[in-house]
């Protein structure tokens, strides 16, 4: 993995100049759109474009418009959730070419795991604090079509306080079909089953041409789309994500973050925009040469900015990712637009298989650590965003006033 060298990163963080002096500096076509968002107007996608692309005072300013617009909007409290990932299988026929978590059957270390197994994995999460658990696996043919509603059924059953949040739309798709159901029936018999929310995964990049490259056997946008509208008209609120950094230009981006918004715009079920950075180490799109290698940093920075910018009104939470990035630009990035940190996680290894190095958990304690590091406070969210804490009681006086 490459990285910008640190004062790279430090030279483009807000460090207390007066934002109006940031624009000042910046070019009057960069300045306008920023002092636009600064005032609360929608920035277009051409706009947004030229934001992709700034660099130097224009990247500083953008930056810092970022920031202050994040403190404006969601405050400085940074958020984050105890949860833990369970991947039940790395079995998967689809071959998505960035994927270096993806196992054939008859591999050595190929796995699946029973409900008992993912069981004892949820019980151990709840000891350590969890509130969510994050499912997510393979493609696996050899499991039953049951398999995504039974796994639910039987969690819902051992934890009912358990937030579930599972299933990309590709699982969705793979599911519904294995039960011949169409998208809305299939999600719904989900949610009684116990699906609280679902990862807007599977999203890679929004654009056809992109995903023949990525992964031709994936669920296709117009696919990616039903299934996130249908769950949020369901009242399954999902995430939305972008994997960024492989073989897209930045008008593949754009028009990614707008249909993000206009679908955000449409049924409000999006809880956060989580931009993914791809790792390419141990993936077939770097061994077959189609990406060079991109080096964290200054980028992401520019990316998370602009994010913050054009989906101001529209998607509030916007979340680093510490497994990509590694901790410490994650906590930068909570200087760029960020305000939540993640989950804690306890046993990630989609990223680490394709060679990523910021480890499988993070403990409350390092997220908390990691945000006084750039001088904010952090406090723990449920999957929803709402404060996990349970309520005081309310005082007698007040019990005899209601
Ligand atoms: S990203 Fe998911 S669907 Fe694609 S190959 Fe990997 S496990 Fe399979």
């Amino acid at each position: 993995m490459i990285d910008d060298p640190r004062e790279a990163l430090l030279a483009v963080l807000p460090d207390g100049t007066p934002l109006e002096r940031r624009l000042a500096a910046a070019r009057p076509e960069i300045a306008r759109v920023l002092a636009a968002a600064v005032s609360g107007e929608r920035i277009d996608t051409e706009q947004l474009l030229l934001l992709l692309d700034v660099s130097g005072a224009d990247l500083t300013a953008l930056i810092a418009t970022a920031d202050q617009v994040r403190h404006t909007d969601v405050g400085d409290v940074v958020t984050y959730v105890v949860n833990r990932n369970v991947n039940f299988t790395n079995v998967c026929f689809v071959g998505c070419q960035f994927c270096a978590f993806k196992r054939q059957r008859w591999e050595s270390d190929a796995y699946t795991h029973d409900n008992d197994a993912i069981l004892a994995k949820i019980d151990e999460a709840i000891g350590r604090g969890a509130t969510e658990i994050c499912m997510q696996g393979g493609i696996n043919p050899q499991m039953p079509a049951t398999t995504y509603r039974d796994l639910l059924v039987a969690i819902r059953a051992a934890y009912p306080q358990l937030h579930i949040h599972a299933f990309s739309p590709m699982e969705i798709l793979y599911g519904s079909r294995r039960m011949n159901m169409p998208f809305g029936p299939y999600l719904e018999m989900l949610r009684d089953a116990g699906l609280g929310s679902i990862p807007g995964t599977a999203a890679e990049i929004l654009d056809d041409d992109v995903r023949e490259i990525l992964s031709h056997k994936k669920v296709d946008t117009a696919a990616w789309v039903e299934i996130i509208t249908t769950a949020h008209r369901l009242g399954i609120p999902s995430t939305s994500t972008l994997m960024y950094g492989h073989v897209e230009t930045t008008a593949h981006i754009a028009a990614h973050l707008a249909l993000l918004r206009r679908i955000q715009d449409e049924t409000g079920g999006f809880t956060e925009f989580v931009p993914l950075r791809f790792i390419h180490d141990n993936t077939v799109l770097y061994r077959r040469g189609l990406v060079e290698p991109r080096p964290r940093g200054v980028a992401d920075l520019r990316l998370y900015a602009a994010s913050r910018l054009f989906l101001r009104g529209s998607i509030d939470n916007l979340q680093t990712s510490w497994v990509k990035l590694g901790h410490e630009l994650a906590a930068f990035s909570l200087q760029a637009g960020c305000n939540d940190f993640g989950g804690t996680l306890m046993e990630e290894s989609i990223s680490r298989e394709a060679g990523a190095d910021a480890g499988e958990y993070t403990s409350a304690e390092e997220i908390v650590a990691w945000s006084a590091s750039v001088g904010r406070p952090a406090r723990q969210r449920t999957t929803l965003y709402a404060d996990p804490r349970p309520r005081p009681s309310p005082a007698p006086e007040l019990v005899a006033h209601a």
